[in-house]
């Protein structure tokens, strides 16, 4: 028979895409596309890593509490070994965060904990206030930290740099993702530059105001990536280039993904294929440009793919329109 014990041992392993309709210059364009991940993002591959380094470093022991903030990606693939291992999961969220984000949280058996955006960080009740507060007041409590674990790039050192490389058969020249915690780029880069004898170029792509690209942290739209300080998971010295993209261009790329690729992702996919397409009217036959797709796109239905959201911030774009939705004709 062929299966797995659980849905977490298939994390990792995502397949690449070629780019056919968006990237139709000389040099392939292939997406990694992490959605394929069985908690649907690329966080599935920290999680796992920050959960077993815990584990054997004896900060996380049987029948433990992981309590980290936050609201997304991370916080299901948490759940998901948490699961798998029998942890008990606290996830602080601030109150901004969609009713529908808490609910899968919750649907994995996940307790969310909600608290008031309208407080600054030092406030008792603010969402970093309160996690430090549970890790102390929770027995066996222990929190991931994926801003500061190096276990985050050590994952993508040792399963997406890899896989990248065996997948291209050696042949991959450019490597492109977005920088939030800097884990993806900094461990799949560090893996690449190894391996290639610092051949392979490594692009970063940040939305226009992120720190990354030299802003203050100015506010963007697009969700996951970019930040308004420089955490410890980012190598600085990695990128070879960054690339500033901005919300306007993240989410048209988006929409286009979907439409003339049936690729459904989030708003951080197309800031990165954004990038990746920049960087492609640059090489030539010989180079491969891999670019990394973090998320799938149902998370976002009511944002970069609603046309009355899109039109609030005047980005909606007849070029970059999806199908319609109407009465029986
Ligand atoms: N896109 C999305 C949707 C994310 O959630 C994240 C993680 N914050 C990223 C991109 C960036 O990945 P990393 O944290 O590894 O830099």
């Amino acid at each position: 028979m062929d299966y797995v014990e659980h849905i977490a041992d298939l994390v990792g392993n995502t397949p690449l895409v070629r780019l056919n309709s968006l990237a139709k210059g000389a040099t392939p364009v292939l997406a990694k596309v992490e959605y394929m991940n069985p908690g649907g993002s690329v966080k599935d591959r920290i999680a796992l890593r920050m959960v077993e380094a815990a584990e054997a470093s004896g900060e996380l022991r049987p029948g433990g509490t992981i309590v980290e903030p936050t609201s997304g990606n991370t916080g299901v693939g948490l759940a998901m070994v948490a699961q798998r291992k029998g942890y008990r999961c606290v996830f602080v969220c601030p109150d901004k965060v969609s009713e529908d984000k808490r609910n899968v949280l919750a649907a994995y058996g996940a307790e969310v904990v909600v608290c008031p955006t309208a407080v600054p960080p030092e406030h008792p009740d603010s969402y970093y206030s309160v996690s430090d507060r549970l890790v102390t007041e929770i027995d066996g409590a222990w929190k991931p930290n994926q801003y500061a674990n190096p276990a985050n790039p050590e994952s993508h050192y040792h399963s997406t740099g890899p896989e990248i490389w065996r997948q291209t058969e050696g042949r991959v020249t450019h490597f492109v993702a977005g920088i939030g915690t800097g884990g993806t780029i900094s461990g799949t880069g560090r893996y690449l530059k190894e391996v290639s004898d610092g051949r392979v170029q490594i692009i970063g792509a940040d939305p226009e105001g992120s720190v990354y690209s030299g802003g203050v942290g100015r506010p963007y739209l697009v969700e996951g990536v970019g930040e308004d300080f420089w955490p410890d998971t980012y190598d600085r010295d990695i990128c070879d280039q960054i690339v500033a993209v901005s919300d306007a261009d993240s989410f048209h790329v988006t929409r286009d993904l979907a439409r003339e690729e049936a690729l459904l992702v989030g708003g951080s996919c197309g800031m990165a294929v954004a990038a990746a397409l920049k960087i492609a009217e640059t090489t030539g036959p010989d180079d491969v440009i891999v670019v990394l797709l973090p998320d799938g796109g149902r998370g976002y239905l009511t944002k970069v793919f609603n046309d009355s959201w899109m039109a609030s911030y005047g980005f909606l774009s007849p070029d970059h329109a999806g199908g319609s939705v109407g009465d029986v004709l």
